[in-house]
């Protein structure tokens, strides 16, 4: 038998519970990834750009003229100005968060995650011999900013943050980049990993990104997620932006992971990002947004905000004491709707009572899970 190297992680809550979501014939308002046709312009790029001769290997940091892409996107929606050398095409945001950690954190270290937090930071920071800090977001799913202060000692190289944030879907404010900046200039060796998968997808408030602030420019990774940002989950394809000193360090690892991405996406997202219209996409899910939360006006469901990503997050203390993650299964098994429970974000499996639901779904989806979830 082997000794395992991950002995407490399983298989993720997403897989089981879209399987779970798939056996009972439930409507799958759990796994975040869209159930409607992506962009036509995308798809038929495929056929065309397949055609031509860009089924090789693509450069090991990604085609030049796709980063080039990139770096004016960034100037265009942040102001900020790059070369081409800051940005590394990845596999997906998991492949350039994993590629992160292990190319920046050494055995012993220690990285401070904000809980409840997405799944894929904490098992790169075991792999890496370092140790996680899991510290809460206050109640309101804003950094604790006293708390986050005192879990960092010399020993920490990373502070993992998440805005928009999932599950909460909160958005960083202005206040919180000032706390980060004044952190970073008490920790000069405290590094920033900036997941920002969700930074086209807001609603009343915009998405404030580190790239917004000079002074972290040279502390911070910022990683991106087309899969999202262009419904294209399955496509996995995504890219970072860092500073020259980190980016030699990153694509050192990236070389040996994955060598370099799949090139006719890269080649198809070429030809497709001067057309890409934010806008388009913010309104796509605004009416998402809208259509769900109407028709979950008369629910007993508490709704709580949603400023960013695609999911909204209820509390269902008015209907159930139950464990969320028996609430979930309940709510799958009985009433055949699919969610994901908080608490398996939170270190301790703190249960607040509080379930997520994801709105990248077609409007009938969203109309038929409502008017059940209204009956519940
Ligand atoms: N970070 C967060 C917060 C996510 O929700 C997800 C899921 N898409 C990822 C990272 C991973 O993104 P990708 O599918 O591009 O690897
Ligand atoms: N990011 C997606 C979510 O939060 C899940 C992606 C996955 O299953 N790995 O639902």
């Amino acid at each position: 038998m082997i000794k395992s190297k991950l002995p407490d992680v399983g298989i993720s809550v997403f897989t089981t519970i879209s399987k779970l979501a798939n056996d009972t014939g439930s409507l799958n308002l759990a796994q975040g990834f869209p159930n409607f046709s992506v962009d036509k312009n995308l798809v038929n790029l495929i056929k065309e750009v397949s055609q031509k001769d860009v089924h090789q290997y693509c450069p090991m940091q990604g085609n030049e003229m796709l980063r080039f892409e990139i770096k004016k996107l960034i100037k265009q929606t942040y102001n900020r100005s790059l070369e081409t050398e800051n940005v590394l095409i990845t596999a997906g945001a998991t492949q350039g968060i994993f590629t992160c950690i292990q190319a920046l954190v050494k055995e012993k270290e220690e990285v401070v995650i904000l809980d409840p937090s997405y799944d894929c930071y904490e098992t790169p920071v075991l792999l890496s011999g370092a140790k996680s800090i899991r510290i809460p977001l206050d109640k309101n799913y804003n950094p604790d900013w006293d708390l986050i202060s005192d879990s960092i000692n010399e020993k920490t190289r990373m502070l993992i943050i998440n805005n928009p944030h999932n599950p909460s879907g909160k958005i960083w404010k202005e206040d919180d980049f000032a706390n980060l900046v004044t952190l970073l200039k008490k920790h000069p060796n405290l590094l920033v990993l900036s997941d920002e998968v969700y930074e086209f997808i807001t609603y009343e408030k915009n998405h404030l990104s580190i790239h917004s602030y000079p002074f972290l420019h040279e502390r911070c990774i910022s990683v991106s997620s087309f899969g999202k940002t262009l419904h294209i989950t399955g496509w996995k394809i995504g890219y970072l932006i860092a500073p020259k000193h980190l980016m030699n360090e990153i694509v050192k690892v990236h070389q040996y992971l994955v060598f370099c991405v799949n090139s006719l996406s890269q080649h198809v997202l070429l030809e497709f990002l001067p057309s890409f219209n934010a806008k388009k996409i913010k309104a796509l899910y605004q009416q998402k947004k809208d259509l769900f939360l109407s028709n979950l006006k008369n629910s007993r469901f508490q709704i709580l905000p949603c400023e960013g990503s695609y999911f909204q997050s209820v509390s269902y203390k008015e209907i159930s004491h139950e464990k969320d993650t028996e609430f979930v299964r309940d709510l799958i098994i009985k009433h055949k709707v699919a969610a994901i429970p908080f608490s398996v974000f939170n270190k301790d499996e703190k249960d607040n009572k509080t379930i997520r639901f994801c709105f990248a779904k077609d409007d009938q989806t969203l109309i038929k899970a409502s008017k059940i979830l209204c009956e519940i």
